[in-house]
């Protein structure tokens, strides 16, 4: 075995809730744990897998996904040849991760932000470089472009922030870029930008035409309520294309996925929906943090990561009264998932009345 992964512990995966309710004897339980969407999936995701050809199951899925590609790529305003899919974002971070990456090499993040980056990084012998961000959640861009030296090979750029939801300016973004070496790979993760205000105005999506070191990357998993069916994409400068697709698995989506997939973006409604419903309920979460003088990043995505003394001991109150939040990301501080109005106004009273237990 590779000496840089022997020490590596299993990722701790969401437990199915099922399981997780009969373990806590719940009969109620609502995961507000993994930002996934609480409005669940476009109906017409549903038809249009249910009316997939059972019959060509035995054959193997279309490698270019050409109707999905095409979708994609006139939704972006981007060239189709500059798409590469994945299974989930997740693979695109270990697909990113095998071809920028040798032994040795290093990787910066401004941390707290996703753990995925670190792991990669790490399984292939690299090294994680990290440069904390400032007290309110954002970049610390000067510090972060002292920090690239020639041993860094990537930067990771999570826009809006996983844990912390804050969200970067596009002309920040690009002058950074333009102040490091071209030959410093930049990955920006919009998994969460379809839930920023003015998202059209903030993405990247534009410039892997313009920079040949930069790579932005989109989920369905989130806003298109499609987590389970797992599809992502990057959208690549046109001269690294071939190599990433070399490296991409070439059956990497299914036609159950690729269907899927491609009725969710042209429900546009759905999403739209979802995303007007995260920002009213944002906003009251906002409002309730404020009002209890409890501290919380200005999220711009569909969770608030905020800090609570001994937090761990409120989200375990929160549980029992069935309402999962993420823990363990910071001392202190917990992560949650942006929920139903219906839910959202449970989990308020619920901390109002731990309060009152104190
Ligand atoms: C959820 C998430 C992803 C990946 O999700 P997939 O389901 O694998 O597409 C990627 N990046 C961030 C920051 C995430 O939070």
């Amino acid at each position: 075995m590779k000496a840089s992964i022997q020490h590596l512990q299993p990722y701790v995966p969401e437990k199915p809730l099922t399981t997780l309710k009969a373990e806590l004897g719940l009969d109620q339980l609502v995961r507000l744990s993994a930002n996934e969407n609480p409005y669940g999936t476009s109906p017409k995701v549903a038809a249009a897998v249910k009316n997939w050809d059972f019959t060509q199951s035995n054959r193997y899925p279309d490698a270019e996904a050409a109707e999905l590609r095409q979708a994609v790529a006139t939704q972006q305003h981007v060239d189709p040849d500059q798409l590469v899919f994945s299974v989930g974002l997740d693979e695109m971070i270990v697909m990113l991760s095998r071809t920028f990456l040798s032994p040795n090499d290093q990787v910066l993040v401004a941390t707290p932000t996703f753990g995925e980056y670190g792991l990669h990084a790490e399984i292939e012998g690299g090294q994680l470089v990290s440069v904390p961000t400032k007290t309110n959640g954002q970049i610390d861009w000067p510090a972060m472009q002292a920090a690239v030296t020639p041993q860094v090979k990537m930067v990771w750029l999570c826009n809006p922030n996983n844990p912390t939801g804050t969200v970067e300016s596009l002309a920040d973004i690009t002058a950074f870029v333009q102040a490091i070496p071209a030959t410093t790979m930049v990955l920006i993760d919009e998994a969460y930008l379809d839930f920023a205000p003015q998202a059209t105005a903030l993405t990247a999506m534009q410039l892997p035409a313009a920079y040949p070191n930069v790579i932005v990357m989109r989920t369905f998993s989130k806003a298109y309520g499609l987590a389970n069916f797992r599809v992502g994409y990057a959208v690549v400068p046109p001269a690294l294309a071939p190599t990433l697709q070399a490296v991409r698995l070439p059956y990497n989506l299914n036609s159950l996925t690729q269907i899927a997939a491609l009725a969710a973006i042209k429900d546009q409604a759905f999403v739209a929906d979802t995303v007007a419903k995260n920002a009213t309920e944002r906003a009251l979460w906002q409002a309730f943090f404020d009002e209890q003088g409890i501290q919380y990043d200005q999220s711009a995505a569909n969770f608030i990561f905020f800090t609570y003394p001994q937090a761990d001991q409120l989200a375990t109150y929160l549980l029992q009264h069935g309402y999962s939040l993420r823990t363990g990301l910071r001392p202190n501080w917990l992560r949650l998932t942006i929920g139903t109005a219906v839910d959202n106004q449970a989990i308020r009273s619920l901390i109002l009345a731990y309060q009152d237990l104190q």
